[in-house]
């Protein structure tokens, strides 16, 4: 991967990229957000690793559906991908369209990948710092401060709780989460 972004885009507001750093790799981008460039307007392919204003209309040349890109990439659905300025210049369309109609296309949307209920939202864990990178992470963080893994309780007190941590990798145990905590790669 070549050097980073320094911005990104998470549910279409901009970050800077160490405001939700560090991520989970993903493609030749990261997971749960789109690297975006603000003056030029354009946003990194997750698959190729180039520069477009319409991410959703190239992606289709890597033979995937913007619904599978999204889902692939840990996007939501609702996540659009199309420039800043374009979606101005499409919004008025779209807001001509009529919201019952906007309801059942999103519907649609949800149905093509899979239960959304079920699926992990990698854009939200981004934004609550609840990414798995984060969170091995913040748990490095503490080893280090203390020279000892956290008990429960201390978990809590960084904010992170024993069995979304078992959720997030597949039901491992604590005492292997934490082993991969202080074996992440991270920087401090
Ligand atoms: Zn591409």
């Amino acid at each position: 991967m070549e050097e980073h972004a320094e911005h990104i885009l998470i549910h279409g507001h901009v970050f800077k990229w160490e405001e939700k750093a560090p991520f989970v790799p993903c493609g030749v981008s990261i997971q749960g957000a789109i690297e975006y460039r603000p003056k030029t307007d354009e946003m990194r392919c997750h698959e190729c690793g180039e520069w477009f204003s319409n991410l959703g209309s190239h992606v289709r040349v890597h033979d995937v559906s913007v619904a599978t890109y999204k889902l692939t990439h840990g996007l939501v659905v609702r996540t659009n991908l199309t420039s800043q300025a374009t979606r101005i210049k499409y919004r008025a369309n779209i807001e001509r369209q009529g919201s019952r109609e906007r309801r059942i296309n999103n519907l649609k949307a949800c149905v093509k990948t899979g239960n959304r209920q079920k699926r992990v939202d990698f854009e939200t864990r981004n934004a609550r710092n609840k990414c798995n990178a984060q969170m091995l992470f913040t748990i490095k963080r503490f080893i280090l401060a203390n020279g000892r893994n956290p008990v429960i309780r201390e978990l809590k007190d960084i904010g992170l709780h024993s069995t979304d941590l078992s959720k997030a990798f597949n039901g491992a145990k604590l005492d292997d989460i934490y082993v991969m905590a202080s074996g992440s790669g991270e920087e401090l």
